[in-house]
């Protein structure tokens, strides 16, 4: 970029905060289905949050950098084709009256997509003007825009709007291209107002960091799937959320009233008197059943025949640290670091880190702390390390299967230097037991080779005479891909300890994308094939004699607490609010029974199969039954 001119007007100004789309008639009660992933009632006021303002900078570029900025175009043409491919696949959810409604929308855009005069006006004009994408794509939609709302019309309603309608899709799909240009995070939730229920297409798990619950009632959004880390962040926010509620955000108006239940996945919008008082009451419910709960905080975390099971809080903000304490955790069994590098400019180097990874220490109270190194990549994208240039466009390929987690970090060996560093020098005089976790592991090479860089940072802070904490911190594998449940023995040989990480074991394993809503049926950690990789990880670390926690989300499942503890495993670590739901499990059942109900479990050879033993086993135990899949 060689210069910088002053703000274009943006193609339509788009406030962070919708006030959605003009009224059209008088609003009666409308539901949609979602996937109900974060329990609890919120009651509210409807926000739609659109996808951050496109206002563009105008830049020029340099005539070399031509090729450069038609082959973003074409990336960001690509995405938002997928993205609209993906929106069309999932309509059949929806009522006709709403598929007949978008569906030619959606036609409409990936038209535009295509060899158009406007996709042409685009790249004529990085070449011949050369300005970046960004600058070409706002411009030429907004001239479109201006041409087409010159143009002589009939006089009727009917041909003004669907004249309005044509320029408002040519800006429309103009936002859409610029999103995927800039992949700026929403940075507004700072003006929503107290008590918002925030509706969106989709959030990222950056997106959804920035919320806070003081202030946001609930979440709904089109786009989604319960295992997707969208899902878990917004859980341990506690707020509940409703994801892959097609039609939703097309729907709400200024003004409407919406109810979440984050329990059926059920949206409502515009609720009559009757329904709004039944929502009322579960919500008191729910109230109730949480301060029920309140009343396990005081009691141990055993078997009904005294084994202890350890039970730990699965960390995404440093916001959820009080909740150690409120819910009676015993430890942080997973902090998922990728938090450390979000919403910020720059990626932070290991001051800031250390000082992160104190507090976490500090705050755990002499409690056992693990720390998984950065897992970037699959849906987590991350500002400060693509601005860094230190990782690839998730875009073009298969981000699930592509640099993630211990790749990058072998990839980019400074970003797990700096981090280990960082952990260790957090790590010095704390009394915890703190452990430090690798994630994405498929062979025994990369933990080699990770192992040998975390020597290395321990050798170099020695050398320049960095007091060392002591012991030093156990060093430790994720068990989430099939690669490393049948490497196990090997794995278990050359690291301190496992953590079964069932989320992306399940979608490695059933090729099903965790965060897609779309194939949420097929997403069951019941499926025999998961849990034969889990015995054979459990049973590898039992012969290692190598300490081994489940961490994925059906370890705050009280559903799945007798399999879990039936096939050996003696620590969980789950979302902290799920901990008091999944002690009193634990402190219903009796080992020996849990056991049988593995032994039969494992014999199955399909998931309904195995559902009907832990259900039978969960009606008779007075136990929660597991939820089917979601739809
Ligand atoms: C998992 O995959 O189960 C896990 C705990 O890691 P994450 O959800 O952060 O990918
Ligand atoms: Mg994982």
């Amino acid at each position: 970029m060689s210069r910088t001119d002053p703000p274009l007007p943006s193609a339509e100004p788009e406030p962070g905060l919708m006030p959605a789309r003009p009224r059209r008639r008088a609003r009666s009660e409308m539901r949609f289905v979602g996937i109900g992933v974060s329990p609890g009632i919120a009651i509210g006021q409807a926000f739609g949050v659109r996808e951050p303002d496109t206002i563009v900078t105008r830049q020029r570029i340099a005539a070399a950098d031509i090729e450069a900025e038609l082959a973003r175009l074409d990336a960001s043409v690509r995405q938002s084709q997928k993205q609209l491919v993906k929106l069309r696949q999932k309509l059949h959810v929806l009522p006709e009256e709403a598929q007949t409604e978008i569906e030619p929308l959606i036609a409409a855009y990936l038209h535009m997509l295509g060899p158009t005069r406007l996709m042409r006006g685009i790249r004529h004009r990085v070449r011949e003007t050369l300005v970046s994408a960004e600058t070409a794509v706002a411009e030429e939609t907004e001239a479109t825009a201006a041409q087409m709302l010159a143009l002589p019309i009939g006089t009727t309603e009917d041909d003004r709007a669907s004249r309005d309608r044509r320029a408002e899709e040519v800006r429309e799909i103009g936002r859409r291209l610029i999103r995927n240009l800039t992949r700026t995070a929403f940075r507004s939730f700072a003006d929503l107002p107290n008590g918002a229920v925030v509706v969106a297409d989709s959030l990222r798990p950056a997106d959804a960091a920035l919320l806070n619950p003081e202030r946001v009632a609930g979440v709904a959004t089109e786009e989604g799937g319960a295992a997707g880390h969208t899902a878990i962040m917004l859980r341990s926010l506690g707020l509940p959320t409703v994801l892959g509620a097609i039609g939703l955000s097309h729907k709400i108006e200024p003004g409407d009233t919406i109810i979440v239940d984050g329990a059926t996945g059920i949206v409502i919008l515009n609720p009559t008197a009757a329904t709004l008082t039944r929502a009322r009451a579960d919500q008191l419910a729910f109230a109730e059943g949480r301060n029920r709960l309140a009343g396990l905080l005081r009691l141990a975390a055993e078997t009904s025949c005294g084994m202890p099971i350890a039970l730990h809080a699965n960390l995404e903000l440093l916001a959820e640290l009080p909740m150690l304490s409120q819910v009676g955790a015993e430890g942080i069994g997973l902090l998922r670091t990728e938090f450390v590098f979000m919403n910020r400019e720059t990626p932070p180097d290991e001051a800031v880190q250390t000082e992160i990874y104190r507090q976490v220490i500090a705050a755990a109270g002499g409690a056992p702390v693990t720390i998984r190194v950065l897992d970037w990549g699959g849906e987590k994208d991350i500002d400060s390390l693509s601005n860094a240039g230190l990782v690839p466009e998730l875009n073009d390929v298969n981000p699930a299967l592509g640099l993630r987690g211990v790749r990058l970090l072998l990839r980019r060996p400074t970003l797990l230097e700096t981090q280990l560093s960082a952990i260790l020098r957090a790590a010095v005089g704390a009394t915890s037991d703190l452990r430090i976790l690798v994630p994405m592991v498929t062979c025994l090479e990369e933990v080699r080779q990770a192992r040998a860089i975390y020597d290395r940072v321990i050798r170099r802070l020695a050398r320049d005479g960095v007091r060392l904490p002591d012991p030093l911190p156990l060093f430790g594998v994720m068990i989430e891909t099939p690669g490393a449940a049948l490497s196990a023995d090997g794995l278990a040989a050359a690291c301190d300890f496992f953590a079964l990480g069932t989320n992306d074991l399940t979608m490695y394993t059933l090729a099903v994308d965790r965060a897609d809503g779309g194939v949420g049926s097929l997403f069951d950690p019941l499926h025999p094939a998961v849990l034969r990789l889990m015995q054979f990880a459990i049973d590898a670390a039992g012969r290692y004699n190598r300490p081994l926690s489940v961490c994925g989300e059906i370890a705050g499942d009280p559903a799945f607490t007798p399999l879990l503890l039936g096939l050996g495993v003696r620590t969980l670590s789950m979302n902290a609010v799920n901990v008091p739901r999944v002690k009193q499990a634990v402190r219903a059942v009796e080992l020996g029974a849990c056991a049988r109900l593995a032994a039969q479990a494992m014999r199955e050879c399909d998931a309904e199969s195995v559902r009907a033993h832990v259900v039978a086993f969960a009606r008779k135990h007075g136990l929660t039954e597991p939820a089917l899949p979601t739809l």
